[in-house]
């Protein structure tokens, strides 16, 4: 017999009582440019070799994987050498099923019950939901106007709240935005000063930026820690692969709190097979950067304000009014096109996709202003 309970009747703890999980629609509708997807599927010739090594990888299976992905390390390591300049070694370099779970296994380690951790919001909404499910406090930091990090108040609040980790996105979502090295540096001085605590930069959506990569950083400074997702860049979001890169130190300490075995031999096998075909994917980043671009030419010359991306999407807006935002994403979604409301009051967040998918949704905002005059 089954009574009918819902979640808040049920022992859960505190902190998550009346909270929502995270989740963007998932409709079936035309053209999806919702959630920072590569709208590129992987080449037949990658899926052929993938199919090969998880063919090889099945053989095996009746065994756990290789615990410590070595060879995986090994090859992301080479990946991020080769496309940032900065040598970077196996034991730099960590994997797991997602930068989701990086960031998790980041937190677990140096945050939980008792510690705090902070963004500067509106930023990646998961670092704070991730944080609530591992017991850790979070705190939203400030941003200024144009949505650049404020130095001044985000090194004010580290002072104050004194936390243990800090998230700096970048390029940000759902803002697009870039920061600058000096910005990081700023932030870590105040981070090690208070505490010291743990500096994560969250670069999943690096390979689309104007600038480069943040990697460098890490020299030097054991506290920083790079994070990096296959999901965007590689066009991979399904194979489920994150990985980060810091002082030998980091990669040792997130291994007491990795669960045995957390990598499956199908996704190291995966993953493997697509970092083969790095250049042909990165030829797709650079059609994408170049429709990125068009986007926000578009947007603006039809009157829309748009924030500077060096992301795989485009934050537009300014919709004013309680709901504006929601409303005119409804009317979008009526003509066929889904792109995202983060929640961030007068913007909407639209992810790059196929000339002829972004086209779509160029004509259905067309629409919408020739309807509006
Ligand atoms: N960081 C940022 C800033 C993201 O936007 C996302 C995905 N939307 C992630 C991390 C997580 O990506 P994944 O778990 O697919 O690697």
């Amino acid at each position: 017999m089954s009574v009918n309970i819902g979640i808040d009747d049920l022992p859960i703890r505190d902190e998550l009582r009346g909270k929502s999980p995270y989740g963007a629609p998932q409709l079936d509708v035309p053209v999806r440019l919702n959630t920072n997807e590569n709208p590129y599927p992987l080449p037949e010739p990658l899926v052929e070799r993938i199919a090969e090594r998880v063919r090889e990888a099945a053989r095996t299976l009746n065994r756990y994987p290789d615990r410590d992905a070595v060879e995986l390390r090994t090859e992301l390591a080479a990946y991020l050498t080769r496309t940032t300049g900065h040598q970077v070694g196996t034991a730099n370099v960590w994997a797991a099923n997602g930068s989701n779970e990086v960031i998790q296994q980041l937190l677990q380690t140096f945050a939980g019950p008792g510690r705090l951790a902070i963004g500067f919001e509106p930023s990646y909404s998961m670092h704070g939901l991730i944080a609530r499910g591992t017991g850790t406090g979070w705190i939203s930091g400030p941003r200024n106007d144009d949505f650049t990090i404020d130095v001044a108040a985000a090194t004010a609040a580290i002072a104050a709240h004194r936390p243990d980790v800090v998230f700096i996105t970048s390029p940000n979502n759902p803002t697009g935005t870039a920061v600058e090295a000096e910005t990081v540096l700023a932030l870590y001085e105040a981070a090690q000063a208070a505490k010291p605590s743990l500096v994560v930069v969250d670069e999943a959506y690096v390979e689309f930026s104007h600038r480069p990569s943040l990697l460098s950083l890490i020299e030097g400074r054991p506290h920083l820690v790079v994070s990096r997702t296959m999901s965007k860049a590689f066009g991979a979001a399904g194979l489920r692969l994150g990985y980060l890169a810091a002082h030998p130190a980091v990669v040792d300490a997130v291994q007491l709190v990795r669960l045995p075995y957390h990598l499956s031999a199908v996704t190291q096998a995966t993953a493997l097979a697509a970092l083969e075909h790095t250049d042909t994917l990165l030829g797709y980043v650079e059609q994408l950067k170049t429709e990125r671009d068009r986007l926000v030419t578009e947007l603006r010359a039809l009157g829309y304000e748009v924030t500077e991306s060096d992301a795989n999407f485009v934050q537009f807006g300014r919709f004013t009014g309680e709901g504006a935002a929601h409303a005119v994403w409804r009317k979008i979604l009526d003509r066929g096109v889904l792109v995202r409301d983060n929640g961030v009051p007068g913007w909407l967040r639209v992810t790059a996709g196929t000339p002829r998918e972004n086209d779509a949704f160029l004509d259905a905002v067309r629409a919408l202003k020739k309807e509006q005059t």
